[in-house]
This record gives structure tokens, sequence and C-alpha cells, in this order.
């Protein structure tokens, strides 16, 4: 099965994908993650999207897309993947089509993270990631049991720089002009459901679990 999560940033996307990633054994195929693993390792590509990314731009297309298509070409995404953060436009979307029809593919369905931007500025302000091992934290609701030190690998916690609140609004802001159409896009193709991402991570897993079923 190929989902497809849609949702502004911050509406916990990558954490309940890899929550179901585990329970499904499907891939999680998050272009956010690849483009930092690019940065980590000074790639070119990395090099090229980071400026796109610090201002909490899209970086092109062209780039998102081919990271994909080489991506789900590998042998674990033979039964499914989870699509987290891509498509963010209605052209990578076609793109998906597209690709995926070359394959005898298609979507199967697409989540909707539905939740309000005064949620996710609070959310934002409080999100800490381990800059070893990329888990996820939050100063009030997930905090880590050692302090400013990921207490899954003892990595330092950090902000993201795109978590830095001029550069949310600036992302939040794209999300509307940008990502958002394609809510309608995927309801036109009856293929989106919609889960309250304003609940605690574990009810959403629940409500998510239940809508794949
Ligand atoms: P995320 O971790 O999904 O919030 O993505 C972080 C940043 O990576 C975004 O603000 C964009 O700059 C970039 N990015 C991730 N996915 C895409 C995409 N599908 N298209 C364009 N830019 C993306």
């Amino acid at each position: 099965m190929i989902v497809v999560f849609l949702g502004p940033p911050g509406s916990g996307k990558g954490t309940q994908a890899k929550l179901l990633s585990k329970q499904k054994h499907w891939p999680q195929l998050s272009t956010g993650d690849m483009l930092r693993a690019s940065i980590e390792k000074k790639t070119r590509l990395g090099e090229e999207a980071q400026a796109f990314m610090d201002q909490g731009k899209l970086v092109p297309d062209s780039v998102v897309i081919r990271l994909i298509e080489e991506r789900n070409k590998e042998s674990d995404c033979r039964l499914g993947f989870i699509l987290d953060g891509f498509p963010r436009n209605i052209s990578q979307a076609q793109a998906l089509d597209q690709m995926l029809s070359r394959q005898m593919r298609k979507v199967d369905w697409v989540i909707f993270f539905d939740i309000l931007d005064v949620e996710l500025v609070k959310r934002f302000s409080g999100r800490r990631t381990c800059v070893q091992c990329g888990s996820m934290f939050h100063l009030e609701s997930v905090p880590s049991k050692l302090g400013n030190q990921c207490d899954q690998c003892g990595g330092v916690l950090s902000q993201r720089p795109d978590d830095q609140p001029e550069v949310v609004e600036k992302r939040l802001a794209i999300y509307h002009e940008q990502t958002e159409p394609l809510v309608g896009f995927y309801s036109q193709q009856n293929k989106l459901k919609n889960l309250d991402a304003r609940l605690p991570a574990l009810e959403v897993f629940n409500r998510l679990s239940d809508l794949l079923k």
C-alpha cells in the first residue's frame, strides 16, 4: 500500500510515519529527512538544498522528485511505503502519479493531518531533535529523561534551524499557499482520510491504524 501523509509542518507526520512504519514494515520516505542527511554528508545536493531550507522555502521540485524516484525503486518499497512530506505542491503530486503509473502502481490513501496554526506554533517552540539519532522530543509534552540530552542515545538535543519562529511563520505561509491545495486534489480522487492531529500521539496513532484497516 502506498500512503501519503499530508499536513502542515509540525502536525506529527514524521512521528506517525515512524510508528506506522514499525507496525506495517513499510519504509518511511521523508524528503525532509533525506535532504537533512544530504546536508549532513555535505553533498552537492545538500548544499543546494540548505539555502532554501534555512529560509523555510521549498527546495526545487526536480530535486525532491529525483530523491523519491530513486528511493522508491529500492527493494524494501516493494510492498508499500509511506510518503512523509512529499508531495508538497500540485506539480509534485502530478509527477508522483506519473512515476507510479509507469510502475503500474498508485497512491492508495492520503491521510490529512488536520490541525490549526496556533497549535503548531506552540509545538514548534518546544520541539527538540537529537543531533545523533534524530529522535524527537518536546520540552513540555515529550521531554527527554536526560534534560538536554537524548534519552535514547545520549546525543545532544537541538532546535532545528527551520523551527525558529520567523522561519516557522514562512513555512506555514508556504504550506497554505502551495501544499493545502492538495487536500482538494486528493479529495477529488476520493483518497483523502481526515485525522485529528491535535490529539496526543498515541491516540492519533490508534485512529490512524483504524483508518487504514
Ligand atoms: P520537513 O522535515 O518535511 O518539514 O521538511 C523540511 C524542509 O525540507 C522544508 O521546509 C523544505 O525546505 C524541504 N522539503 C522537504 N520536503 C520537500 C518537498 N517535498 N518539496 C520541497 N521542499 C521540501
